[in-house]
């Protein structure tokens, strides 16, 4: 699709959680941009929360896209290694779900991975480049596990192989912890022999006297490799020993991310190794962070059983910077849905009043709007501005309707909602009012009351086709635009 912009996307600034600053993007390839996201644990589902740490990146590539680079999107699967507790105990996550639930390792993380790009896609994300399997690429890990060995960064105890962070005197300036008082508050308790509590396991052996569900064999031993070991070998396969963006939820900065740079700059010798860091705050449900092990399971599924697009969610997840804590309620997203409806409405009128072409547009009037929008999300991706200036694009009287389709078209960029293909959402209910479709409805409940199923079936398969679904009312089915 091509759009009259006489407006490019400014240069692009990001906040670096590493610099602890707003910076520009300076690519390391020049027209190039490469990210890697922290991807899923597949043992149980995706919550909303998790998708919000999806729908960061999601936003991200659309952006630096718009600006003109070639993107590489990474993120990884994590299918074993990622243990009950961040503190190197406890079980893998993976091989706990199979004991409980009695399901295959296959069945487990092939169900959960198959949610996790489901929820994606219904969310209208963009397809990774690559969704490389930690499981698929042990051989990375321990090779790069080898180069700290040989580097005297690590050391081994009975349960498995450790990073010595005392190795690496930078440690704690990614995430500016102060490493005495972590050794005072015990964040490991259980690990005894770690020589230090930020230690952290790059390898874990299996007990001598059982088997795992995955396990490979290694240098050291019969194991499995760390959760943290994984990013970096993947990352680095994939997007070389210096790339440009890494992001993940705020709640890696501590740990995984700290451990990730830690092992690959030493690995590596390369420091910076990511340019830059970003990290999405959390989603609130309540008085505490979504999470799983805490049974507020909330995920794309519980939307659309309330009756909410999925896209309302990705409308929603605009309204908050992603560098801000969002409080959600399913009223909220329920809200954002009604908003997003409107914007639809309005972008379908304007595009078909010109039969999709944004040629007659008037650059006085489009132009200082469409550099208000890309301005806003240059500026460190502020969604709630360019948010706001898309409200004000799709009701605002003084533009034509080139104007109008000409600006959404182009913001849809970055949006995602699918404006060039969407139906008139506020459209719906006309069909009440269509006898053609009052007397499909009819034959439907005289089929039914015969109890000729397939009949009935194929009545409400024909209303489907044309994009209406049947609901019972106190009145009688209606169909209703879906
Ligand atoms: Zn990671």
């Amino acid at each position: 699709m091509r759009h009259n912009r006489a407006v490019t996307v400014p240069p692009i600034h990001l906040y670096d959680t590493r610099r602890r600053a707003v910076v520009p993007f300076e690519p390391v390839v020049p027209g190039k941009a490469s990210i890697y996201t922290c991807g899923p644990t597949v043992y149980g589902p995706q919550h909303l929360g998790n998708m919000r740490s999806q729908l960061l990146p999601d936003l991200l590539r659309r952006v630096l896209r718009a600006g003109g680079y070639d993107v590489t999107f990474v993120t990884n699967v994590t299918d074993v290694g990622h243990l009950v507790s961040d503190a190197d105990e406890g079980d893998d996550k993976v091989e706990a779900a199979a004991a409980e639930t009695g399901q295959s390792v296959e069945e487990i993380t092939g169900h959960w991975t198959e949610q996790w790009a489901g929820d994606r896609r219904r969310l209208g994300m963009l397809e990774p480049d690559r969704v490389p399997y930690a499981s698929k690429h042990v051989p990375e890990q321990i090779a790069m596990i080898q180069t700290l060995e040989a580097q005297g960064r690590t050391y081994v105890i009975d349960d498995g192989v450790y990073f010595d962070v005392s190795t690496y005197p930078e440690y704690a300036d990614f995430a500016h912890l102060n490493l005495d008082d972590l050794e005072a508050t015990g964040r490991v308790e259980n690990v005894s022999d770690k020589r230090h509590p930020a230690d952290f396991a790059l390898w874990k052996l299996s007990p001598p006297d059982s088997a795992r569900l995955q396990e490979w064999d290694s240098p050291w031993g019969r194991g499995f490799p760390g959760w943290h070991i994984e990013c970096s070998a993947m990352a680095t396969k994939y997007l070389g020993r210096h790339f440009d963006i890494h992001t993940g939820g705020i709640d890696h900065v501590r740990v995984h991310h700290t451990n990730e740079v830690a092992q690959s700059e030493c690995a590596l010798e390369q420091h910076p190794w990511v340019n830059i860091w970003m990290h999405n705050e959390f989603l609130d449900v309540g008085t505490e962070k979504m999470s799983k092990s805490k049974g507020h399971v909330l995920t794309v599924q519980t939307l659309v059983d309330e009756g909410i697009d999925p896209l309302a969610f990705r409308y929603f997840f605009l309204q908050a910077h992603y560098r801000q804590q969002q409080n959600f309620t399913i009223d909220l997203v329920r809200s954002a849905g009604t908003a997003l409806r409107r914007i639809v409405h309005h972008a379908v009128a304007a595009r078909d009043a010109v039969g999709g072409d944004a040629s007659g547009a008037d650059a006085a009037r489009t132009e200082p709007l469409r550099a208000a929008f890309w301005e806003a999300l240059a500026d460190d991706l502020n969604g709630p501005r360019a948010l706001a200036v898309v409200a004000s694009v799709a009701r605002d009287p003084e533009l034509s309707d080139a104007d109008r389709w000409s600006l959404l078209a182009d913001f849809d960029q970055v949006l995602g909602f699918g404006l060039a293909d969407a139906t008139d959402p506020e459209a719906a209910d006309d069909s009440a009012d269509d006898p053609r479709i009052a007397g499909l409805l009819a034959d439907r409940t005289a089929a039914r009351a015969d109890k000729d199923w397939a009949e009935a079936d194929r009545i409400r398969d024909l209303l489907a086709a044309e994009g209406l679904e049947i609901v019972d009312t106190p009145d009688g089915p209606q169909a209703r635009r879906r």
